[in-house]
């Protein structure tokens, strides 16, 4: 089978890989039909994961048939279309009796990161019962590739973690599929005002037809001061962090509002400052996250209904072969004005 193979930074290629066998009585072996490239592949490919060696094939979301099942899967038999999470859960130890899947102590974000991923043809899913979802006949499964890992990661990450609540006011710093992701899940509470704040003008403007009641350019605005101005200069109850560099949470550390929760989303590979100096007093809230894609079902049901409109997170479409021209597509998401690209096996 064909597979995305990562060779250190910078190195990757569609190359010839045997296909993943049944390792374990609870592995099921899917057979991918749609995946599509994280930002998260991207900070890979820059060499940012030192646990992605060489010869690793990359991606962790998908959706498509399963193609052999071991002998300890219940839920899941041949020929059934599923849904693949990001997160690998056993659903028996602790953390996953905690509900906290993503530190499942035989599991976690393992796909495409320490044990081969959905960026193939053929993948292998440990502890398949727990980590993969039915998906009903005739389902939008493109739309169904969103909940692999961006809608629960936004949701649980952003929206949950900030306490986001009818009425409140919200600024997410960081207006790609993620901060997109939170964007349309933090309107199931109706808050007042969600403020997107982005340097690309044209993520911006998804943001605005996405239902941002406000958007910020930093490179055209003081962000803080406009943050100040749009809040009675009291600044924002949530305050979700998307992005992954300093200056975005630190952004986040000047406009939360007394009382209120900074929701940091981003995977951050520097030390940021905290400024305590001006925080101690202010009764705030920080919060981190790995998504446990607990809530999974719950949004399942939420796109299956419309009520969640995730195909809009979709800008590109290409054949699974012709992943590396997605890859430089998506590596260049400003001027191709891409958010999330679907890689369709034929
Ligand atoms: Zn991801
Ligand atoms: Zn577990």
């Amino acid at each position: 089978m064909k597979a995305l193979v990562y060779h250190g930074p910078g190195q990757q290629s569609w190359e010839e890989k045997s296909k993943p066998v049944i390792k374990e009585p609870t592995d099921v072996i899917v057979k991918i039909n749609k995946t599509t490239i994280c930002g998260t592949d991207l900070h890979i490919m820059k060499g940012d994961v030192p646990t992605v060696t060489d010869g690793r094939t990359l991606g962790h979301e998908g959706v498509g048939i399963v193609d052999e099942t071991g002998n300890g899967v219940l839920n899941f038999k041949k020929g059934d279309h599923v849904l693949i999470s990001c997160i690998t859960s056993c659903g028996k130890c602790e953390y996953c009796r905690k509900g906290m899947y993503s530190h499942c102590v035989n599991g976690g974000w393992i796909l495409g990161n320490i044990i081969d991923g959905t960026q193939a043809e053929y993948v292998r899913i440990p502890h398949a019962d727990n980590s993969l979802y039915h998906i009903p006949a005739g389902s939008d499964e493109e739309a169904l590739v969103m909940l692999s890992d961006i809608l629960p990661t936004g949701f649980e990450c952003g929206v949950l973690n900030g306490k986001v609540e009818p009425g409140s006011s919200v600024a997410i710093i960081g207006s790609g599929p993620i901060g997109l992701a939170a964007l349309l899940t933090a309107q199931f509470y109706s808050p007042a005002q969600i403020i997107m704040i982005d340097m690309d003008e044209n993520r911006l403007h998804f943001a605005q037809e996405f239902g941002a009641t406000e958007i910020i350019n930093i490179n055209k605005d003081d962000a803080v001061k406009k943050v100040m101005s749009l809040t009675n200069n009291t600044g924002v109850d949530t305050a979700i962090e998307a992005v992954g560099v300093p200056s975005s949470f630190e952004l986040c550390e000047s406009v939360v509002a007394p009382g209120g929760c900074i929701a940091n989303i981003g995977v951050h590979g520097r030390s940021v400052d905290l400024h305590l100096e001006t925080l101690w007093s202010r009764n705030i809230t920080i919060t981190t996250r790995l998504v446990d894609t607990v809530t999974t079902p719950m949004l399942f049901k939420t796109v299956l209904s419309n009520k969640l409109n995730a195909s809009k997170l979709i800008t590109h479409r290409f054949k699974l072969n012709d992943i590396l021209h997605a890859y430089k597509t998506f590596g260049n998401a400003a001027k191709e004005k891409a958010l999330k690209v679907i890689l369709e096996a034929e």
